[in-house]
Formats: C-alpha cells, sequence, structure tokens
C-alpha cells in the first residue's frame, strides 16, 4: 500500500458498482417498512414499496447485461427505475442516475469524476423536480453530499473516503428535514402539518449513498487481501 499501484486501486469501478446495486437492493428491501411509515405520515406511504420494486428490478436487470463500464451499469438502473418505481420518485431517481451515467465518461471513476457524477445527479434531480433546499424533499440529502463531497477532493481524498463523507452529509441532510415545511411534492399538500416528520426520499438518498460508500470501502478491504 502507499505506492503507485495501491493509489490507482482506489479508482471506483465496475465491480464496486454492481456490489452497490447488490447493497442498495439489499438495504430497501430491509428498510421497506420504515420509508414506508415515514412517508404515510407525510405522503401516500408507498416510497419503501416504490424503491424495494424499483432495485429488485435493476438487480434482475444487472444481472442480464454484462456492463463494460460504470455508465452503463448507471444507465441500465435509470432506465429499470423510470419504468418501475413510478410516483415523484421513479422520475426523480431515474434522472439522478441518468444524468450520472452521462457524466461518466471513463471505465473507472477517480475523485473529480465522482465529484462531476455526484453533481450531476443532484443537478438533475433539482431540473427534474424544480426544487432546492430547504424544501424538504430528496435534494436536501444530495445537496450537502455533493457539497462534502468536492470538501473531501479538495482536501485530497479518494474516491472511498469522498464516498464516506457524502453518505454522512446526506444522512445529516435527512435528519435536518425533520423541522421543515415541504413546499414540493406530496408532503406540501400537508402545509405546515409536514414539519415534525423526515422526507422519506432524502431518507432513501442517504441510504443509497451509503451504500455507495459501503461497496468502496468493501472492494477496498478485498484489493488489501489480494
Ligand atoms: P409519491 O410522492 O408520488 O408517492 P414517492 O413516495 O415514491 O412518490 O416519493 C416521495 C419523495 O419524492 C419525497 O419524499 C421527496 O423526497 C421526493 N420528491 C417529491 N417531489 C419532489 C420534487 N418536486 N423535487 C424533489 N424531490 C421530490
Ligand atoms: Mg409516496
Amino acid at each position: 500500500m502507499g505506492d503507485v499501484t495501491a493509489v490507482a486501486h482506489t479508482n471506483l469501478d465496475v465491480p464496486w458498482a454492481l456490489r452497490w446495486m447488490e447493497l442498495a437492493h439489499a438495504t430497501m428491501r430491509e428498510q421497506r417498512s420504515h420509508l414506508m411509515a415515514l412517508d404515510r405520515a407525510i405522503g401516500d406511504g408507498d416510497h419503501g414499496d416504490n424503491l424495494d420494486r424499483g432495485f429488485t428490478a435493476a438487480a434482475a436487470a444487472l444481472a442480464q447485461t454484462d456492463p463494460g463500464d460504470i455508465g452503463a451499469v448507471l444507465k441500465t438502473v435509470a432506465m429499470t427505475l423510470m419504468s418501475t418505481v413510478g410516483g415523484a420518485a421513479g422520475p426523480l431517481y431515474g434522472t439522478a442516475f441518468l444524468r450520472a451515467a452521462t457524466a461518466t465518461t471513463t471505465p473507472d471513476i477517480d475523485g473529480p469524476a465522482l465529484v462531476a457524477a455526484l453533481d450531476a445527479a443532484a443537478t438533475g434531480i433539482a431540473a427534474r423536480g424544480k426544487a432546492t433546499v430547504g424544501e424538504k424533499t430528496m435534494l436536501d440529502a444530495w445537496i450537502p453530499a455533493v457539497t462534502a463531497a468536492r470538501t473531501a477532493l479538495a482536501d485530497g481524498a479518494e474516491p472511498g473516503a469522498i464516498l464516506e463523507a457524502a453518505a454522512a452529509a446526506a444522512e445529516q441532510g435527512a435528519r435536518d428535514t425533520e423541522p421543515m415545511v415541504a413546499t414540493k411534492g406530496r408532503a406540501s399538500y400537508l402545509g405546515e402539518r409536514s414539519a415534525g416528520h423526515r422526507d422519506p426520499g432524502a431518507e432513501s438518498s442517504a441510504m443509497l449513498l451509503r451504500c455507495a460508500a459501503e461497496a468502496a470501502e468493501s472492494r477496498a478491504t478485498a484489493n488489501e487481501a489480494t
């Protein structure tokens, strides 16, 4: 470790992306009822079901393909989420993955490419949802995540550590939605009564980024063992 070859291994690769999607599939299944409960409080209660269905379908779609690069993985996930998730979250997550896929032009992802992909995802969600920070949506997890990722990159962090910083910031961002009053999506119908509950989409976004960080961590451990 510490030499030039070891540093090259810190780039994110196709096995990382596939591992990420495996973890996302398992996590959305495990957290399905937690996400349903959050969405029951300020929405229609289907968020956990929507994402469980979507990431199960994405895992099945990936099992049928042999992606040559990360962009191809992200694109398959985007298309699958768009056609299976439904509701508000389907087009939003679909757009996020599609924009990230388009921003990913190299087979492996280094720090700058990772930050560019995260930024493209967040910008895509904002454009598609016509939302901004503080509206109690998934953007309140994504925007702090991108900011933290950019800071970590500037501090010289490698992709795994950048993802760790992004996941931690997204988790904090999701907690920070609790006092907010929703002004976008179904939760906005509740007005002031939406305050006091965590936004389900911000929570699932934080979970997704946590899975990305865990996938990088498990890849690093696997590389060390060889
Ligand atoms: P639906 O609201 O159609 O039932 P979901 O329950 O699957 O869809 O997803 C709800 C989540 O989608 C919300 O918690 C919020 O994070 C996100 N969301 C809804 N509308 C917007 C929007 N305009 N911009 C960004 N995110 C949004
Ligand atoms: Mg819902």
